[in-house]
């Protein structure tokens, strides 16, 4: 494991700036996730660590050694991509040996690490199949196997997930965060998921047009987001557009200060979970318009009487406590200023 510096990293594409003065200190064994939506640069950054796209500016360091310029196969480095990318006329075993038998390891040692291998990742009884005798989680076991073979120091994963089914996909992702933390290699995963991103990383960093837009633990960034494009990824919370009367913003019978919002409207963010349901009387009078069945909760669609006007608010409530709540049934609803988070509108305030 080693530790990863970058610093002001740019990269340019003709006149596309994929990155912006990037820069982000990755801890020796800690796991990163860079999230994203499409076209934001997070792979174009993992590939830059990886030395596949050199920067045009700034520098790349691990563990204090300056490697921005280190052609790829002299970088301690291992990668996973999406597709799979095992060599198909080679078993298992045989690709996870791959990159040991390049590096003209001995071969007891290699037979010695490669059953270490198998028995991380789970395929010990597979070792002969060829990869069209696996499934789509079984290739990309043995497709990460192969990359922490030679026991990189830096382990690079790009949308490893996203070519599985959703099952298969959970699965592995809790997968990928236990060898992680068996074998606490420093690594970085590239998604555009942000429910993989929390449930894998110990700092997520949400990048936003070739910058960095936050970078937080996933219980900060879900409870605490720092901006209105952090607050409307992370999470699907309710995003509502309010007017700011007196620095504040009335809602659901609360009222709650909007001390950076100098617009006459503010992004105001609520998730589901914290839209309480409250005794006759106390809070808001809301209409259930539709219910949806998740498991442990249910989604419920509420028009709720504020005193703004009429406001569409998503509730999440534990399934077993609404088994007798219908569409069309009145509710009263509350809410707890503090799950509020409060940011300015787009548009700016005319004069
Ligand atoms: P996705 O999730 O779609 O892969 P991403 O966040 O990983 O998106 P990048 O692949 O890093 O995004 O691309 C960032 C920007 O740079 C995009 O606008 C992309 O079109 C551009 N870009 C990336 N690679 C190249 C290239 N080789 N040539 C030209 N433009 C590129």
């Amino acid at each position: 494991m080693s530790t990863i510096a970058i610093q002001n990293v740019s990269k340019r594409f003709g006149d596309k700036l994929a990155l912006d003065g990037v820069s982000l200190d990755v801890k020796s064994g800690e796991m990163i996730a860079l999230l994203g939506s499409s076209g934001c640069g997070k792979t174009t950054l993992l590939r830059a660590i990886a030395g596949l796209t050199p920067p045009n500016d700034g520098r790349i360091l691990f563990d204090d050694r300056d490697v921005t310029h280190l052609p790829t196969r002299r970088r301690p480095i291992g990668m996973v991509f999406q597709g799979y990318s095992l060599f198909p006329n080679m078993t298992v075993r045989q690709n996870i040996a791959f990159p040991l038998k390049v590096r003209g390891q001995d071969a007891r040692a290699i037979g010695r690490r490669v059953d270490e291998l198998l028995a991380l990742i789970g395929l010990a009884a597979h070792a002969d199949h060829h990869p069209n005798q696996l499934s789509g989680g079984q290739q990309q076991r043995t497709a990460l196997a192969r990359a922490l073979a030679p026991d990189p120091a830096v382990l690079l994963l790009d949308e490893p997930l996203s070519a599985l089914d959703a099952v298969v996909r959970l699965h592995l992702r809790d997968e990928i965060r236990r060898i992680q933390q068996a074998i606490r290699t420093t690594a970085l995963l590239v998604t555009h998921d942000q429910s993989e991103a929390l449930a894998v990383a110990d700092r997520v960093v949400v990048m936003r047009a070739g910058r960095i837009e936050q970078v937080a633990a996933p219980n900060v960034l879900y409870d605490k987001p720092t901006s209105g494009f952090s607050a409307g990824f992370i999470g699907q919370r309710n995003a509502l557009d309010l007017p700011v009367l007196d620095g504040r913003v009335r809602l659901c019978g609360t009222s709650v200060p909007a001390p950076a919002v100098d617009t006459a409207r503010a992004l105001v963010f609520l998730r589901p979970e914290d839209v309480h349901r409250m005794d006759a009387g106390a809070g808001r009078r809301a209409r259930v318009e539709a219910r949806i069945f998740e498991g442990r909760t249910t989604r419920f669609y509420l028009k709720v009487e504020d005193e703004e006007g009429a406001l569409d608010l998503k509730a999440d409530w534990p399934s077993r406590d609404v088994e007798g709540l219908a569409t069309g049934d009145t509710v009263h609803v509350g809410i707890d200023p503090r799950d509020v988070h409060v940011f300015p509108a787009a548009t700016r305030a005319t004069p």
